[in-house]
């Protein structure tokens, strides 16, 4: 292994860390020359925190702090998500959040434009409704988003329920007004499809309604 030129190295040990983080943690317990070269940015920027819990329910340790502090520094687009979502719904930042989620959408993190997507349609504030409309318009665009939005869902469920919601601001919006000629049954509609329908404001009535049940609105 130490014959290899650095950047093989680096990018065999960011795969180990995509794969989960870990993996990278036993990877750098296994060998001196692994350790060094994981402390790559690049390995950071890539490194999934998918098994690593949403929610410290412990106070982090100075290891653990300097941890995130480093993913954060390298870019880590998923971990930048979850902060952006725990600004938004406990921390009651909305601004931050937003801003954190549009740095993880920049990086290309498809889960981050949904989510401020739908935090946008709930804020209450009619700007905020726009944006989230034009999101979703966005997402229409192209086949292969859209198959991807399902997940994002998913995703953003899955946080929500395993954090603090402490914002009570949101709302349920009504973005669509042209109620007579677009009459809407949103209990059809299926959570493993996102419906595309002449309407854009029709779709984000839609999309918002397949996951107000895990959010308290007012
Ligand atoms: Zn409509």
């Amino acid at each position: 292994m130490e014959n290899l030129p650095n950047e093989i190295a680096n990018d065999i040990i960011a795969r180990v860390g995509m794969g989960c983080c870990t993996d990278l943690f036993s990877a750098q317990l296994s060998c001196k020359y692994f350790k060094k070269i994981a402390e790559d940015d690049y390995v950071y920027h890539n490194l999934s925190m998918h098994k690593c819990p949403i929610t410290e329910w412990e106070i982090l340790s100075d290891h653990q702090r300097a941890f995130i502090r480093r993913c954060l520094q390298s870019n880590n687009a998923e971990l930048i998500y979850r902060q952006g979502m725990k600004s938004c719904f406990s921390d009651v930042d909305m601004n931050w959040g937003c801003v954190l989620l549009e740095a993880a959408e920049r990086l290309g993190y498809l889960k981050a434009k949904y989510a401020r997507a739908i935090v946008l349609l709930i804020s209450s504030e009619y700007e905020g409704m726009e944006v989230g409309i034009k999101l979703l318009e966005e997402m229409t665009q192209s086949r292969t988003i859209c198959m991807q939005v399902p997940a994002c869902r998913e995703r953003f469920i899955e946080v929500i329920s395993s954090i603090w919601i402490n914002n009570r601001d949101f709302q349920l919006p009504r973005c669509c007004l042209k109620e007579v000629t677009h009459k809407k049954t949103f209990d059809l509609y299926s959570m493993d499809q996102f419906e595309v329908t002449g309407c854009y404001e029709c779709n984000a009535d839609i999309e918002v309604r397949k996951i107000v049940g895990y959010i308290p609105l007012h």
